[in-house]
């Protein structure tokens, strides 16, 4: 009788023959990462960069970035940060072992990188040799009613380019590093909140131009993906122009689901029961994708998307991708793979395998 895990293992071995779409993980640290490789995600589909930054000394660091003057201090403090990251995707790209690592850029809601206390505001005063009286005065500045509709994404990307630069530097350095360490690696860049292809225009020039800049100073080649995560209703609405710029669209349906019901995410919860026991939503809408509507949106981005590129890579990386409803609706969409957490691959796995045999009969 095989053990518990040998079976297990079988199992997931079997539905792997059968399932004809792909199958990653949401991943940004190290521990995510492995825990990937062990249920065999067949790469990360989202690694949420933001997360790399609220360790203490980085946080400052970031600050200092935003609060910076000019162009010259802005750079001071990512020259700092660039080993970290450098240091962070090298682990990330070792761990998986030269499988797709799909990197989304820094999209953080402003504030959580403001300093909001006053002991927060001085030691910032401090580390930028400035009054306080003139961080309290840009804090203010900075300070956003709608956070979360606000300077997020790509929007943080394009007015402040530094940032999106010191990230390709990192990633395109930490490519050169673990293909040199015999473990090479095609890394996927994703640019997050996108609403207009001008966006990716500028975002794309930037990173073309970083990339040139690594391989001239390394003396190496290397290669990249650029794509976009389709989280507003407008880039679903546009994936067409959009797709000219991009080889591959993921579809944020976390994001994408708060704003086509103009319904907070994190505050959805409050009358979310209420709503369901009396018939207005037939289900939570950021637990089950809502197939009528944001939806549609998939749908429709995912067609207009590939009438620029047939050779569009299409998937979705929303905590909606590891449900088996929405692997089934993306699978029938022709969707290339599902991005899900870590722990719920295996049963993603499986999903998709059912859905295969259930067609079969
Ligand atoms: C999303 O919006 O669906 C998404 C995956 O990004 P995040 O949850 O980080 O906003
Ligand atoms: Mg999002």
């Amino acid at each position: 009788e095989p053990a518990l895990d040998d079976r297990f293992t079988t199992l997931l071995d079997w539905a792997d023959a059968r399932r004809d779409i792909g199958i990653r993980a949401n991943a940004d640290t190290p521990a995510d990462a492995r825990i990937a490789r062990e249920f065999r995600a067949q790469g990360i589909g989202l690694c949420r960069t933001e997360h790399m930054f609220f360790e203490e000394d980085r946080l400052t660091l970031m600050r200092e970035m935003i609060f910076a003057d000019t162009s010259e201090d802005r750079r001071d403090a990512l020259d700092r940060l660039l080993p970290m990251q450098r240091a962070d995707f090298i682990d990330l790209f070792e761990i998986m072992q030269g499988q797709p690592v799909c990197i989304r850029l820094f999209d953080p809601p402003l504030h959580e990188f403001l300093p909001h206390s006053r002991e927060g505001m001085r030691f910032l005063a401090d580390a930028l040799d400035k009054p306080l009286s003139e961080i309290t005065r840009r804090a203010e500045a900075l300070a956003e009613f709608n956070p979360m509709l606000g300077m997020r994404g790509v929007r943080l990307g394009i007015t402040i380019p530094e940032i999106y630069e010191m990230q390709a530097r990192a990633i395109f350095e930490a490519t050169i590093e673990v293909t040199r360490r015999g473990a090479p690696i095609v890394p996927e860049i994703m640019i997050p909140l996108v609403s207009a292809m001008r966006e990716v225009e500028l975002v794309k020039s930037r990173i073309d131009a970083c990339a040139a800049q690594v391989r001239g100073r390394a003396g190496v080649d290397f290669d990249y993906k650029l794509g976009v995560m389709v989280e507003t209703p407008r880039a679903a609405l546009r994936a067409d122009d959009i797709a000219q710029h991009a080889a591959f669209l993921s579809f944020g349906t976390n994001d994408l689901t708060q704003m086509t019901y103009g319904l907070s995410r994190d505050d959805a919860g409050r009358f979310m029961s209420d709503y369901v026991q009396q018939g207005v939503f037939a289900e939570d809408p950021f637990h089950t994708l809502d197939e009528d509507g944001v939806g549609e949106l998939l749908r429709l981005g995912a067609a207009r998307g590939r009438k620029s590129r047939d050779d569009l890579t299409l998937s979705i990386c929303g905590e909606h991708g590891g449900s088996p409803e929405a692997i089934r609706f993306c699978r029938d969409l022709g969707f290339d793979y599902v991005s899900c957490s870590p722990f719920r691959v295996p049963v993603a796995r499986l999903a998709a395998a059912q859905l295969v045999i259930a067609e079969q009969g």
